[in-house]
């Protein structure tokens, strides 16, 4: 990999270097670590709504709804970010929709995925009005129709169907292959369909697949579109009419060098191969699901170094973030780039960036030519995709802050967890006598 300092950094425009520091918009880094604390989350607001604006213009002129992948981050202030620009959301939880429903979203477009809905957690998205349940399985289908039935209600459903057809990507976040846990296998979709019309209170609206995640390259989701229609003409032979195509999210971006596919390319030569079909690609609405591409580089996590020790297998630098802020390095291997806020001339020795925690998998990143001393701040790329939302408080640490920058103004939009409310819900025995 080449050295970190010379690297455009992955979030550019939006988190750049000026007279020697690396800003956020206006705002430069070492300014809100110090108001705030490290270690913080930034997010630029310029950077979300660029995102947004390069799916808005694969929208044009095209019968297609974009519901934002929200499990990627789903802070308050970032989805009504999103909510503004009129985009819909796509959740896979109770709790989930209730943090759209908090910022005003509209529940008409409200996609509900996830394979272990809970009874509860339907009733709350029938009440709320969601635009469709992406159902996984038969099973979820009988409940789906007691509580709708129970309600009065009917729930438009789609079958999410594995197509089985390899992302190319991390197996841990690939979700179209037949061994995985998600989806219907194609092959018994139309069983599966059959019971749909047949049970009350649901109504067949669409067909859903979601075949993985960081995804760069158009051909998965060609593959996956192919049987999807194949399986669309198959449901129309048996008198079930498809309204609409999810073909979910999985857009990758650019954590080193990968080159991102442009939301455009994509839905163009979705249209195309339906247009090859014979059919008029607007017929049926394309929603997408994206989630990762919305919000990945649209923040960074800014962390300070505590230490630096050499031990025999190498240099550390020891920085107060650790991966119970930033899991995906040691759950996925993944790679995040890491860059000075203030870079030093000199020597660059290699590093591993490492956090406190008593794991040898809390690591951060390894293996980095940089010119450190304690006390520096370092800014981890990329991080503004399924980070914060999978912190945890494991060795008592308190999760951090999250803030936004919207030019030269920034918003705390998550406050720094304290240690007093992490014990807040616990309680001790009283003494055995
Ligand atoms: C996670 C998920 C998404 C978003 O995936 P990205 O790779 O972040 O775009 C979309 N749909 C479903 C069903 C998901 O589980």
């Amino acid at each position: 990999m080449t050295n970190a300092v010379s690297a455009t950094p992955a979030g550019a425009p939006w988190f750049s270097y000026r007279q020697g520091v690396l800003h956020a918009g206006d705002v430069a880094l070492p300014k809100l670590a110090e108001a705030l604390g490290t270690p913080l989350y930034v997010y630029s607001r310029a950077a979300l709504r660029a995102a947004w604006q390069g799916y808005q213009r694969a929208l044009e002129g095209r019968n297609a709804l974009v519901c934002y992948g929200m499990k990627a981050n789903s802070n308050l202030a970032v989805l009504k970010e999103f909510a503004r620009l009129g985009a819909g959301f796509d959740i896979v939880s109770g709790g989930e929709l209730a943090r759209v429903l908090a910022v005003g979203a509209d529940p008409g477009k409200v996609v509900f995925s996830g394979v272990g809905k809970q009874a509860w957690e339907m009733r709350a998205a029938l009440e709320a009005g969601v635009l469709c349940f992406n159902v996984e399985s038969q099973a979820e289908l009988r409940r789906l129709s007691e509580v709708a039935v129970e309600l009065g209600r009917t729930a438009p459903v789609s079958l999410r169907v594995n197509p089985d057809v390899d992302p190319k990507t991390h197996p841990y976040i690939s979700t179209g292959l037949k061994e995985n846990k998600f989806g219907i296998a194609i092959a018994d979709a139309p069983e599966a369909y059959r019971l749909a019309r047949s049970l009350p209170g649901l109504a067949v609206v669409g067909v859903d697949c979601h075949i993985g995640s960081q995804i760069t390259e158009i051909s998965p989701y060609l593959d996956a579109l192919d049987k999807v229609l194949d399986l669309v003409e198959h449901l129309a032979a048996d008198g079930i009419e498809i309204r609409h195509l999810d073909l979910g999210g999985g857009l990758g971006i650019r954590y080193s060098d990968e080159i991102p596919l442009a939301p455009a390319d994509l839905l163009e030569a979705v249209h195309e191969r339906i247009r090859a079909r014979g059919i008029d690609p607007n017929a049926r609405r394309i929603i997408l699901e994206p989630g990762r591409s919305l919000v990945g580089n649209a923040g960074i996590l800014l962390t300070r170094v505590e230490y630096l020790k050499a031990a025999e297998a190498g240099r550390f630098a020891i920085v107060d973030a650790a991966m119970n802020d930033l899991l995906r390095p040691t759950l996925y291997e993944a790679w995040h780039g890491v860059l000075p806020v203030v870079p030093r001339e000199g020597e660059a020795p290699t590093y591993d960036i490492v956090g406190p925690i008593c794991e040898s998998g809390d690591w951060l990143a390894r293996g980095r030519p940089l010119s450190l001393e304690q006390g520096d701040l370092l800014a981890v790329e990329s991080a503004g995709a399924y980070a914060m939302v999978m912190a945890s408080q494991y060795n008592t640490r308190p999760r951090a802050a999250e803030v936004m920058v919207d030019g030269e103004r920034w918003y705390v939009v998550r406050e720094r967890e304290t240690v007093a409310a992490l014990m807040a819900g616990e309680s001790v025995l009283p003494d055995r006598r």
